[in-house]
């Protein structure tokens, strides 16, 4: 569909308003008035008749009508108005017995002593076997009026046309200017502008708009910030591990002394180290490119997390690390896959920020319909904490070399938990944190 400037789309809206209303005027105060007028006259007429007939009395100043009761060939009585050309005696006789052979007579009669184009109505009604009420009156040209009415209303066409103009003008300052500011806003921010500020812009919905896209935009920036933290801490996390391997594998090379398992073993956890970092990072960019499907089957939560357990606990184990599954078994529909990668991410942080007692504790609780994870470490700062759970967050302090950190753990963590129609989110102190896994 072809898409119009709101301004354009304003002034045909009101143009056509305007338009069909002066038809509608013209169409009833001109084109039918004189229908209009000899109608109401009838009616009137035949009101007055009916009025005389129930009271048998002719009380009538009516404008311009004229009321006869006529029994026996006699006018018995007659309105005020009767004199002039409406007084028509002996036409009234012969009406008179008009009536009596058919009840009810109207007659459209054209006035003989009245102005040129005068017309009489004459309306009859008998009210016994030799009684009849009669009544005429004028029905006046009104060209004179029509034609007042034509100027009045060419005047009122202008005026309207006018007052449209105005209008449109006044809501393209109030409705159409506002938007444009919004829009200038957002053209700047498309190109990568982020100081969007809040703007009053005269109503509601328009201040609306300007405060979402100054919120979009902080938020936008916030991203942007942590894209280029994590361009720099991948950087520095690749080049470590590479500088290790190939700096190894030269030494290995060169002196046939340093060709052992120890050195080996070197270049083999750096490349492990590689290997989990492109994993993450693959990992995240499923979860922003592709709409994930999920493998629902019933499992048991206790026994997904002692799966994950036991895998980690056989690496961690020689480095003094201790990781304790408490709880009850639970089933729920999961991906399984998913959930145990959810787990493993935060046993793998628990074991990283865990304190000096080096110990991880995994608790399943089929009440709560929830596992969490608690480890003793330091705890989270305020500040830190609700950007934990954001992609490429990792506290500035704890990307120390000795843990590998893409700031992408958690954030993975809660996509599958929200894939899940669950949540994730911690309760942190001095004395550790606790992650929650908390299903629906
Ligand atoms: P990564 O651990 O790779 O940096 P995550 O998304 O898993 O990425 O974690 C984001 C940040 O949250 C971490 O950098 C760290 O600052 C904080 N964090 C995560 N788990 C813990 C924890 N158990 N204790 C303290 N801080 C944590």
């Amino acid at each position: 569909m072809k898409t119009k400037k709101l301004r354009n789309i304003l002034i045909r809206y009101f143009a056509g308003f305007t338009i069909i209303l002066l038809l509608i005027i013209y169409l009833f105060q001109i084109v039918l008035l004189n229908d209009f007028y000899k109608l109401i006259r009838k009616n009137e007429v035949k009101h007055e008749v009916t009025k005389v007939i129930n009271q048998d009395f002719i009380n009538t100043s009516n404008n311009d009508i004229c009321i006869m009761i006529i029994e026996n060939n006699e006018i018995k009585s007659s309105g005020l108005r009767c004199s002039g050309p409406l007084s028509l005696e002996k036409d009234m006789i012969s009406i008179y017995h008009n009536v009596l052979s058919n009840n009810v007579v109207e007659l459209n009669e054209k006035s003989v002593k009245g102005n040129k184009g005068d017309q009489i109505f004459i309306y009859g009604q008998k009210v016994s076997i030799n009684k009849a009420v009669i009544a005429s009156t004028h029905l006046m040209p009104i060209d004179a009026t029509k034609h007042t009415l034509t100027i009045q209303l060419f005047w009122i066409s202008t005026f309207s046309i006018v007052l449209v103009m105005l209008l449109v003008l006044f809501l393209n300052r109030k409705i159409i200017k506002p938007l444009l500011v919004v829009k200038e806003d957002a053209d700047y921010l498309a190109q990568g502008n982020y100081e969007i500020e809040k703007k009053e812009l005269g109503y509601v919905e328009v201040n609306e708009l300007s405060s979402t896209l100054s919120y979009a935009s902080k938020e936008l920036s916030k991203i942007d910030q942590l894209q280029m933290e994590l361009i720099s801490n991948i950087t520095h996390d690749l080049k470590t591990p590479l500088t290790l391997i190939s700096g190894y594998a030269q030494l290995m090379i060169d002196i046939p002394n340093e060709n052992n398992r120890a050195n080996a073993e070197i270049i083999l956890n750096e490349a492990n180290r590689l290997t989990s970092l492109v994993t993450d990072i693959l990992e995240i960019s499923k979860f922003r490119t592709s709409k994930q499907i999920l493998e629902l089957e019933e499992y048991d939560l206790y026994e997904l997390a002692k799966e994950v357990i036991s895998s980690v606990a056989e690496l961690v184990r020689k480095d003094g690390f201790e990781i304790i599954l408490t709880g009850n078994h639970f089933i729920l529909n999961v991906d399984k896959y998913k959930i145990k990668q959810a787990i493993y991410n935060l046993v793998i942080n628990g074991i990283h920020y865990t304190g000096k007692d080096k110990k991880v504790l995994v608790h399943v609780d089929g009440e709560k319909k929830e596992i969490s994870v608690t480890d003793t470490g330091l705890g989270i700062n305020e500040e830190d904490l609700q950007y934990i759970f954001q992609r490429y967050y990792r506290e500035q302090k704890a990307h120390k070399r000795a843990i590998l950190s893409t700031g992408i753990g958690l954030s993975i963590v809660k996509s599958i938990m929200h894939l899940h129609n669950g949540d994730a989110y911690v309760k942190t102190s001095g004395n550790g944190s606790t992650f929650y896994l908390k299903f629906k």
